[in-house]
Formats: C-alpha cells, sequence, structure tokens
C-alpha cells in the first residue's frame, strides 16, 4: 500500500488485482488497431491464452521517491547528487520536486510455461502466451502509474507519465541508477551487467513528481484508469487495467 507518493522508503505492491487488456494483446501480436481483425482461429488461441495467462501472472512492484535537487532541459539532479540524463525531460514534465522510481513484475511462471509450451512445439500457443504476458506486464507499469495519480490526488501533486531506461533517448545505462535507487530484489527482479531484467516480464520506470508537474495531455493515462468520480479526469474511463 502506497500512503503518500513522497515516501522514500521502499514500498511493495503485492495481491495486484491486474486485468490484462486484450487490445494490448493484440498490439503485441501485430496487430494495427481499427485496421486488422484477427480471424476466429485466433481469437480461440488469444482467449485461451488469456484465460491461462490470468492464472500464471504474479504482479507485483516496487516503489520509492526521492527528492529532485535541480533540474535542467535534458537532466535531473536528485539529492545525494545522482543525475538522470533524459532528453526534452524539461520541457515533457515541466517543473518536479520528486522523482517516484518503479520496478514491477509478473513474475516467471508465465514466461517458465511460454518455454514448456516452446519445448513441446506448441508454438501457436507459445507466442500468444508470450504476448499475454507482455501485455500484462505493459498493463501493471500503466495500473502503478494510474494509482501513483490516485495517491497524489489529495495531496495536491501530480504525477507526470512514466519514461523507461532505453526509450525516448533515455540510454539504458542509467537503467543501474534507477535500480540503485529502487531496489528490485524486493519483487523477485534481479539486473545482471548488460542492464537486462529477469524475470524478462519486468519494467522499471520514473515519474516525475510535483505540484506544477506536466499532466496536461494525461488523456490516455485517465481513459484507462478505475477512479471513480477523479475531479481531475481529463477524459472518461474506456476501459481497465483494475479487475473489477
Ligand atoms: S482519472 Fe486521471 S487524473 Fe484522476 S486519478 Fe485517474 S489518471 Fe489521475
Amino acid at each position: 500500500m502506497i500512503s503518500s507518493v513522497l515516501d522514500s522508503t521502499p514500498v511493495v505492491l503485492s495481491d495486484v488485482p491486474l486485468q490484462i487488456d486484450p487490445a494490448e494483446v493484440l498490439r503485441f501480436q501485430g496487430y494495427k488497431k481499427g485496421e486488422d481483425a484477427p480471424t476466429p482461429e485466433v481469437v480461440e488461441i488469444y482467449a485461451g491464452a488469456i484465460k491461462e495467462g490470468e492464472d500464471l501472472i504474479d504482479p507485483r512492484a516496487v516503489y520509492r521517491a526521492v527528492r529532485v535537487s535541480e533540474q535542467a532541459p535534458d537532466s535531473i539532479r536528485l539529492s545525494g547528487g545522482a543525475e538522470f540524463h533524459i532528453p526534452e525531460i524539461g520541457r515533457l514534465w515541466g517543473p518536479i520536486e520528486s522523482v517516484g522510481t518503479v520496478v514491477c513484475t509478473i513474475g516467471e511462471r508465465l514466461e517458465r510455461r511460454v518455454r514448456e509450451l516452446f519445448d513441446v512445439r506448441e508454438f501457436p500457443l507459445a507466442v500468444m502466451l508470450d504476448s499475454v504476458g507482455s501485455a500484462a506486464t505493459e498493463c501493471l507499469a500503466e495500473y502503478v502509474n494510474d494509482l501513483l495519480c490516485q495517491v497524489a490526488i489529495p495531496e495536491r501533486l501530480n504525477v507526470t507519465n512514466r519514461i523507461s531506461p532505453g526509450y525516448a533517448g533515455w540510454d539504458v545505462s542509467e537503467q543501474r541508477l534507477l535500480w540503485s535507487l529502487c531496489p528490485g530484489g524486493l519483487a523477485g527482479v534481479a539486473l545482471n551487467s548488460a542492464c537486462f531484467m529477469t524475470p524478462t516480464k519486468s519494467i522499471s520506470f520514473l515519474v516525475g513528481l510535483g505540484p506544477d508537474a506536466r499532466v496536461d495531455h494525461y488523456f490516455t493515462q485517465c481513459r484507462r484508469c478505475w477512479m471513480k468520480e477523479c475531479a481531475y479526469r481529463r477524459a472518461p474511463a474506456e476501459r481497465m487495467v483494475h479487475r473489477a
């Protein structure tokens, strides 16, 4: 349970009531929204894979906030002296006072099952289940991002969209710095010297926190957020990554 987004003590989230978004599974299968439709055979495999995947995931996350001491257009310096170098972050996030660091995972059972399916040459189901795992991991990161926004509102703070090392021009080597701040091991995730996480269905990310942090482009976030009667909602909820 995260009681404050400014909590500087690592918090572990477990028993997350995660809902896997089927559209996200199809996206990982290469289907383009509104353009491609799966055949009945694919729908059958896909429905079975989601059902099996739901039993195989064990979503958990670690969260920790760290104070910011200085911001520049392409960097964020933290109290303690560590510095992230992220292109355009000053413009994208606006003024922030802290960062939230997250490592999350769906665990390793699903990827073990995918390996078993490949071993017995059940290729269509193996590939689909792998997509279910990737989609579940993405939904978990969205879930945590939404949860942080919900916790931050009573604290009169904004939470920016998330960004991960290796994306949007952020060098993947800064994964180590993120990990030095957020102990992913508490969620059962390990990082090797090549900045590769195991279980592989894991995501690490950073968000910005502050009363004036930019959330004016928060439409996608609100569209999937399950918070009822949120006074700050920017778009109606369309789908959820929270189990009903
Ligand atoms: S509806 Fe939007 S603003 Fe409100 S808590 Fe959810 S993500 Fe945040």
